[in-house]
């Protein structure tokens, strides 16, 4: 293991600039999380969020953070802004027993793609309530980044459920930022369009959306390059429509010019990364073609602009491949590169037959033409440039553009707990 700052290698994180300073970092985890499971095939498995944790402590670094265990959210929680007969049904769900067919359909809830599974109120409860728990250690400004693998469940609507998402902790959790900052900019590398957060701030100047996914006979169909938000919310919406095969370099090309603009014209007070692994090579249910270190390196990027960051999950159908890449990207946000060899550990059978972080990607076809994604840069870019000259869209310290509830939150309320008790906060403060 190689700490940023003590090694000139190749592969290190740079030990001059913005990137050596250390980050003072929060991990949330419930051990419970691996339990739940959506049933017989179903390829979304939270066990991967358990292999992720075990990597991590193989690995050392979780001496390297602060660990918490979520408080789970409560109704209420979900219902700033998921519909209360919606949360409801959820709460009272049971796959023991039978529903009524128009309320499942109302619901979006099926047997295939979001089925009822044994504790799934439960499951909700402590995925959303890691966001939570998230936002409110940024809010107390007692870490520059907070990292929750089980949350980033993008796709959730107010009252349904969609592609494997229930409740949308990425929008929870930006609520709860937003009572403490005007703008939180919130960043989607997951392949499928952050639909459901694009969704909730369509209309608000508050929240920029930027998602980069495929694009065109693909879940879930939205995410269009000209759909740019509406109302006061016009173009703090932003769509990057990619197609199959992209690679790092390609990924990259886009992905650094359009997230600089935004933050640049946007002036984010706090960023939310959707990391979702479904964009890897070899997913189980993508078709783009990132290495863990590509797919990292956008961590990398975000994290070097120095706003306060929340890092969450999201899809990943390809077990191994997406523990080694939050473990990774776990790294990449101590400013830690972790030897490429996974050690022994309870989970290692997964990795076989490399044991190694980093996988070689495949010699699939990059349908993404440099001049396509040029013209995309191109008109994203122009678009974000509007901002700067369009006077509607000054930026006021106290927007009232979205109307938000008022917290009964407080320090004393947040009783997060230690996941083990001998944990010790070791990170440092920034130099
Ligand atoms: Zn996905």
């Amino acid at each position: 293991m190689d700490v940023a700052g003590t090694s000139g290698g190749g592969n290190s994180l740079p030990s001059v600039g913005r990137d050596a300073t250390r980050r003072r970092v929060c991990y949330f985890y419930d051990p419970t999380m691996g339990n739940f499971y959506y049933g017989n095939g179903h390829p979304m498995k939270p066990h991967r969020v358990r292999m992720t944790h075990a990597l991590l402590e193989t690995y050392g670094l979780l001496n390297h953070m602060r660990v918490l265990r979520p408080i789970p959210a409560h109704e209420r929680d979900f219902c700033r802004f998921h519909a209360d007969d919606y949360i409801a049904f959820l709460r009272a769900a049971d796959p023991s027993v039978g529903n009524n067919p128009a309320t499942l359909r109302r619901f979006n809830i099926d047997d295939v793609e979001c089925p009822i599974f044994h504790d799934l109120y439960k499951y909700c409860q402590l995925y959303a309530g890691a966001s939570l728990s998230a936002a409110k250690q940024l809010n107390f400004d007692h870490y520059d980044i907070v990292i929750n693998w089980s949350g980033g469940l993008h796709h959730a609507k107010k009252s349904m459920a969609s592609g494997f998402c229930y409740v949308n902790d990425a929008v929870l959790a930006i609520l709860s930022l937003l009572e403490t900052r005007d703008r939180v900019l919130y960043v989607d590398i997951d392949i499928h369009h952050g639909d459901g957060v694009e969704e909730a701030f369509y209309t608000t100047d508050r929240v920029m959306t930027v998602s980069f996914h495929k694009f065109g006979s693909y879940f879930p169909g939205t995410g269009h390059i000209d759909d740019i938000g509406y109302d006061r919310g016009k173009y703090y919406a932003v769509n990057v429509p990619l197609d199959d095969g992209m690679d790092d370099e390609s990924y990259l090309y886009v992905f650094k010019p359009v997230v600089a603009k935004a933050i640049e014209v946007f002036r984010p007070k706090a960023i939310v990364l959707q990391c979702g692994a479904d964009s890897l090579s070899g997913d189980r249910l993508g078709s783009f073609n990132l290495s863990v270190r590509g797919h990292g390196e956008c961590v990398k990027y975000m994290r070097s602009f120095n706003v306060p960051m929340m890092l969450l999950g999201g899809g990943g159908y390809t077990l191994h491949n997406v523990a080694r890449c939050w473990c990774y990207e776990t790294g990449v946000a101590l400013g830690i590169e972790v030897d490429n060899k996974i050690p022994d550990h309870q989970y290692i059978e997964y990795f076989a037959p490399f044991y190694g972080i980093h996988l070689p990607t495949t010699n699939m076809v990059n349908k993404n033409s440099r001049k396509s994604l040029d013209g995309t840069i191109a008109k994203v870019l122009a678009n974000l440039s509007k901002l700067r000259a369009a006077p509607s869209v000054q930026f006021k310290e106290q927007s009232s553009s979205m109307e938000l509830d008022e917290s009964d939150d407080d320090e004393d309320d947040g009783s997060d707990y230690h996941c083990d008790e001998d944990e010790e906060d070791t990170s440092e403060s920034d130099e």
